[in-house]
């Protein structure tokens, strides 16, 4: 019998952009190898320590 996946138990990634810890979100359970970024802002490249403003 398989072992019971918990909340807690979810895969984490580091994110390439602001390099925060983040947790598997149900968005990504098709594309989680392909996730890289903890966030929209992170992925566009906008986010990060220094806030972007133009
Ligand atoms: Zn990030």
């Amino acid at each position: 019998m398989p072992r019971m996946r918990r909340k807690s138990d979810l895969p984490t990634k580091t994110c390439a952009a602001c390099g925060l810890p983040f947790t598997w979100r149900k968005k990504w359970e098709r594309d989680w190898d392909n996730v890289r970024y903890c966030s929209d802002r992170c992925r566009s490249g906008k986010g990060g320590a220094k806030k972007d403003q133009a």
